[in-house]
Order: structure tokens, then C-alpha cells, then sequence
């Protein structure tokens, strides 16, 4: 049998890590993102046989690649099952444009399938020891509320998660605010980038976690990054047998999913390229055109989990190309989408095909529509990922499409309950005090 998977940082500057270490502590002593040592490969086998497989089953095989020897094959199943307990529909939209929907979950945005999967894993691993483990999440909208009902009533755990105040969605805020019990949400009187670098700023500080187990749930963590690859194969197989080579259309912020997809693709999936969707907030695009990385403040669109200005998985990007600008740009493309280009998207689609788009499946819609048209030559199938559910964005679409959109039992259940947070400036020392006498 082989040996265990192990994972190393990208800073280079940190021991290797067992799958234990690497996702209790989410980020690496030296700042850096744990990265599994090497990337298996899926044989021609497995991928033709995709479309002849199921959710859970295609699932399964591909975690246990990284993961066997470390889970119990039969622990890793039940993970699996209770994680992607809701469909993942691909639905076609048009001739060969698909929506690979990943919003039916618990808290209909994607986030759901990382949130989930690393509650389980953090839980399995936690039943076996007796110190409380704290969870630190800063959110921009949709994290915030995958992350606290993944991990609600999950013994041994708390969550603190931090998001800029007033920056979030009436019912994105009501999803993480309300629950109580472990969960306790910071409001930050600053960004998104104020809470993500406040909670990096935790991990750095010996002294608190001298005092207390802490770890992150933000994309930086492996436990999460890793169940997103599965439905990257999950979209192909549906496409039938005879797909051909694919092209993905990501909606992006902190490029944890796009990161799922590269790794999706280096396992073998037929990926033809990788479109990088983002708004406003174009530091990838940027880089993907001038080689140059320069993250800069964020600044607030109506796609808004997707408002980050520092993606903290490029570095595990730039680790699987070898640093290369022309590697990664080989198989990545850039897109911008602006405000007015998400509304008209979601607006044409929804009179020309009945179909309706929340603002971040719109940029990545959008996206896929505008390589399609400019690279006629090129003829695959292609699918964008949906990653929240319209509703979600209740007041936004409606006021595109005028017209009232109904709310799902899923999120309607969140609307009467009361919200309770504390507020905190957007500085790292008192979010340090919070947690010392928390
Ligand atoms: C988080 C989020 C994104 C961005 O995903 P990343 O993995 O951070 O790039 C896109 N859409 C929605 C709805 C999200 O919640």
C-alpha cells in the first residue's frame, strides 16, 4: 500500500505536515498554504467509466486517493454522504452551455460542499482528542453561513466568524448571526480584507495560540479545498459519454474553487481550459495578463462573496505551475465582468431562456458565453459553475427582472430569527482581546 499523503507549504519554510496537522491547523506555521505533497493521477479506466457513476460513488474515489491510510475507507463514505447530501444538478441553459448548479445545499451557495466536508473531517479528528478546537472564518458573505451551519452543534467545536459590517446581504448576515450556541459572529467596522487579515494575523500570533486551539475555515484550508474537485468530475460525467475536452467558467473571489478545477484537471479530467471569473475585483485577470501579481484593496460589487483583493489561493496556484506565468496562462484565461454586464446578463437570460442567474453565476456565464464567441474554432462543451442560489440575492434580481422571486424553505427558515453579534473595530488587537476572554 502506498504511504500516507503528506503536505508541505507554500512558503517552503515549514515542516511537512500529516492530513491531521495540515487541516487542524489550516494555515502553515510560516504563513503559507498546505499543499498535498503530489497530485494522483485518475486512470482512463475511472474516467471513462464517469458517466456510468453516481455522486457519492465518483466522490469516493477521488478522496481516496488523497486520503486513504489516514481515514477509514467506511468514515470517508459516511463523510461523504452526509457532506453532499443535496443534488448537483448540470442543466442545460443552450446548445452546448451548461449551469453545474452547487447551490442546493443547506445554505444554497456552493460553500456548502467545503463547509460540510471539513466540519466531518475537523469532527472526526477532534472525537479523538479532548481539547476544544476554535474555528476562525472571516466572510464576505456566503462562507460565513456554510462554515456556521456546518459545523452547528458539532461537539468540541466553536466558531467565531468575523465579516464587514453592513458589506453582507440581509439574509447571508441572518444565516450566521441567529444560530447561537457554538456560533458567534464579529461584526468588523471595516472589509472583507480587514477580517481575512485579521484572522491571518491570529494564526501568526504565538501567544494566543499558546492559549487556545485555533483553525481556519476559510479556503486556505485543505479539508476544504479538497471535496471541491469532486463535482468538477461530477459536471463531466453528466455530460454523457463522448464529452470531449471541457471548458469550466469559475466565479471568482478567493479562486479556492478555480484551484479545485486545476487540480481537478492535473488528476486527469479533461479540462480544456479554465476561465477565471471575477468582478471588478480583477487581480487575477490583472496578473494573467502582465505576470505581475498585485493584490489591492477590494472594492464592493452586487456579486459579493466574489469581492476579495488578495485570493489567497493563488499561491497554491502558482505552486502547481512552478511559478510559471506561461504555464498558468496556458491553461487559465481571464474575465472581467462589470456591474451593468452582471445585470444585462442576468436579465437576457432569464427572457431568453426562462433561466435565472444570481450575480456570480452571471459573471461566470457571461465569462463562458464571451470565450465561446471569441474562439469559434474551438468547439467543446462547456459549463460555468452556479455557485449561489438567485434568492439569495433576493433584492438584486428582482429589481433586474421586476418581478418577485419566491424564497426557498431553505433560506425562508433563517428570515425570523434574531440576530446577534458583537462589534468589533477592524483591528487585530481587539479581535485578540475578544478571543482571550471568549
Ligand atoms: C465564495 C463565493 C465565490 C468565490 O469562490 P472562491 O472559491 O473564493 O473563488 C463565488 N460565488 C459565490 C456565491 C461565493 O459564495
Amino acid at each position: 500500500m502506498m504511504s500516507t499523503m503528506l503536505y508541505y507549504s507554500t512558503n517552503k519554510k515549514a515542516p511537512v505536515a500529516t492530513l491531521r496537522e495540515a487541516v487542524t491547523k489550516g494555515l502553515a506555521p510560516d504563513g503559507g498554504l498546505y499543499m498535498p505533497e503530489r497530485i494522483p493521477m485518475l486512470d482512463d479506466d475511472f474516467l471513462g467509466r464517469l458517466p456510468d457513476m453516481g455522486l457519492h460513488e465518483i466522490s469516493m474515489k477521488i478522496a481516496a486517493k488523497f486520503l486513504e491510510g489516514d481515514i477509514p475507507l467506511d468514515e470517508l463514505h459516511s463523510m461523504i454522504c452526509e457532506t453532499l447530501n443535496f443534488p448537483v444538478p448540470l442543466k442545460l441553459i443552450d446548445n452546448s452551455f451548461y449551469a453545474l448548479e452547487l447551490f442546493h445545499g443547506p445554505t444554497m451557495a456552493f460553500k456548502d460542499v467545503g463547509a460540510r466536508f471539513m466540519a466531518r473531517l475537523l469532527g472526526y479528528y477532534t472525537n479523538r482528542s479532548q481539547q476544544e478546537l476554535n474555528i476562525l472564518v472571516a466572510t464576505s458573505g456566503d462562507t460565513g453561513s456554510a462554515v456556521a451551519n456546518g459545523f452547528y452543534k458539532v461537539p468540541g467545536i466553536h466558531v467565531f466568524v468575523l465579516y464587514p459590517k453592513g458589506l453582507v446581504s440581509t439574509i447571508q448576515e441572518k444565516q450566521f448571526t441567529t444560530l447561537g450556541e457554538n456560533i458567534t459572529a464579529l461584526e468588523v467596522e471595516g472589509t472583507f480584507d480587514d477580517c481575512q487579515a485579521m484572522v491571518k494575523r491570529a494564526f501568526a500570533d504565538e501567544e494566543l495560540k499558546n492559549k487556545k486551539n485555533i483553525s481556519s475555515a476559510n479556503s486556505i484550508n485543505w479539508a476544504r479545498l479538497l471535496p471541491q474537485t469532486f463535482y468538477y468530475f461530477w459536471g463531466y460525467a453528466q455530460l454523457g459519454k463522448g464529452a470531449g475536452e471541457l471548458v469550466c467558467a469559475v466565479p471568482s473571489g478567493n479562486f479556492g474553487n478555480l484551484c479545485a478545477g486545476l487540480i481537478a484537471k492535473r488528476m486527469g479530467l479533461p479540462i480544456y481550459r479554465i476561465i477565471a471569473a471575477t468582478n471588478r475585483n480583477d487581480i487575477v485577470p490583472q496578473y494573467l495578463k502582465s505576470g505581475v501579481f498585485n493584490p489591492r484593496p477590494s472594492v464592493a460589487t452586487i456579486a459579493n462573496a466574489m469581492d476579495v483583493g488578495n485570493p489567497s489561493n493563488f499561491a497554491r496556484i502558482a505552486e502547481l505551475y512552478d511559478n510559471s506565468h506561461v504555464k498558468i496562462s496556458n491553461d487559465i484565461e481571464g474575465f472581467v465582468c462589470s456591474e451593468n454586464d452582471i445585470r444585462s446578463a442576468i436579465k437576457s437570460v432569464h427572457l431568453a431562456h426562462d433561466y435565472l442567474l444570481d450575480p456570480h453565476g452571471a459573471i461566470a456565464y457571461s465569462a463562458m458565453k464571451s470565450h465561446a464567441i471569441e474562439n469559434p474554432d474551438i468547439c467543446k462543451k462547456n459549463f460555468f459553475i452556479a455557485t449561489a442560489h438567485p434568492a439569495k440575492f433576493g433584492e438584486t434580481i428582482e429589481s433586474i427582472i421586476q418581478r418577485q422571486i419566491e424564497l426557498p424553505s431553505n433560506l425562508a427558515r433563517f428570515a425570523t430569527g434574531i440576530k446577534q453579534t458583537t462589534e468589533i473595530p477592524a483591528t487585530y488587537e481587539a479581535l485578540k482581546e475578544f478571543l482571550s476572554n471568549s
